[in-house]
């Protein structure tokens, strides 16, 4: 099998090409620059799928979490950009393939679910209609809809928050809990929809490698979690106090009120499908995945 992934040179592309290869799955990736393993974007458009591809995974994305952006028009657009254009990209890819490949696995995220204190959600639940970031995931997902005339079996990962020593939010919050300066963010009762990066790729191929698999799941963890649990468990792994919460203020004044809803509030989500298509988390409970991304790992 040959896998091309948009967008896999990031965070989880990385773990997730690592995972295919052990797993015997020869990668391609589709990247904004030229390179080993890599085709670009107009390569794709001008050429098409590279032959013998007989599964594509859409993941590309700018990040919406870069302290460094501020959220106006310009990079609403460019993040929205990265994942409906690309994945459309892909899409249109498939369509025009002589040979279509077998499985399209899209990326979406659990900002689908409106926040709530007590809503529970599971992939059935209505969602996708309430402000940029679920409307942003309703197009995403709507981007890699294939028509019905192709042969090709569709799974979506609506992924949470993911946990990993090498990207993602662990980056960013890892000094500060070393330092014995890390806390909760806000009040700390808003849900943590989290997931490591090993079930990430391990559900994405998951649904490559099972040809029963299909539709929306949920990349999260079975075992949810509060913000504040979140913040005791990542502290108490690596040893350290967590007694400086972050005020609700200081995120929204970091990342703007529309983009710090997404560390301020969150969304009790359950991976019912995922389970239930027979997939065995590597990391289903906080303990165990804060020891693991606490460790000092690395990729290569
Ligand atoms: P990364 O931030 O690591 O980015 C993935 C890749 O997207 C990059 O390597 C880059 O590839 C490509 N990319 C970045 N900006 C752009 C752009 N403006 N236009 C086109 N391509 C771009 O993402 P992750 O690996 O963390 O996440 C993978 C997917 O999962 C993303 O779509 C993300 O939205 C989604 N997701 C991630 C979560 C998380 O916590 N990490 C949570 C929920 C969903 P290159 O430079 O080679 O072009």
């Amino acid at each position: 099998m040959s896998v091309l992934i948009g967008g896999g040179t990031g965070f989880v592309g990385r773990h997730l090409t690592k995972l295919l290869a052990e797993n015997g799955l020869k990668v391609t990736v589709v990247s904004r620059a030229a390179g080993p393993n890599k085709i670009t974007w107009s390569d794709l458009q001008r050429t098409g799928l590279p032959d013998g591809i007989t599964a594509v995974v859409s993941m590309s994305g700018e990040n919406i979490l870069n302290p460094m952006k501020r959220w106006n028009e310009s990079f609403k657009q460019a993040v929205w950009s990265s994942r409906v254009d690309c994945t459309q990209s892909l899409a249109n890819a498939i369509c025009q393939a002589t040979n279509p490949p077998k499985v399209l696995v899209s990326m979406s995220g659990v900002g689908y679910y409106k926040p709530d204190p007590t809503a529970e959600y599971d992939e059935d639940s209505p969602g996708g209609d309430f402000d940029y970031l679920s409307e942003l995931c309703t197009a995403w997902e709507a981007a890699a809809k294939l028509p019905s005339s192709v042969s090709c079996r569709q799974a979506i990962v609506r992924s949470g928050v993911v946990l990993g020593r090498d990207g993602g939010m662990i980056q960013q919050i890892y000094w500060p809990f070393f330092l014995g300066a890390g806390g909760r963010i806000g009040s700390g009762a808003q849900w943590f929809p989290w997931v490591h990066v090993a079930d990430v790729a391990g559900i994405i191929t998951h649904a490559i490698i099972n040809d029963h698999v299909s539709g929306v799941l949920n990349a999260v963890a079975p075992e949810p979690a509060t913000n504040a649990e979140f913040t005791k468990a990542f502290a108490s792994a690596m040893w350290r106090p967590s007694i400086f919460p972050v005020p609700g203020f200081v995120m929204n004044t970091v990342y703007g009120p529309e983009r710090g809803k997404v560390i301020l509030e969150g969304q009790k989500v359950i991976p019912k499908k995922t389970l239930e298509s027979g997939y065995k988390f590597a990391f289903p409970d906080l303990k165990s995945a804060c020891q693991d991304v606490s460790q000092m790992l690395t990729i290569t």
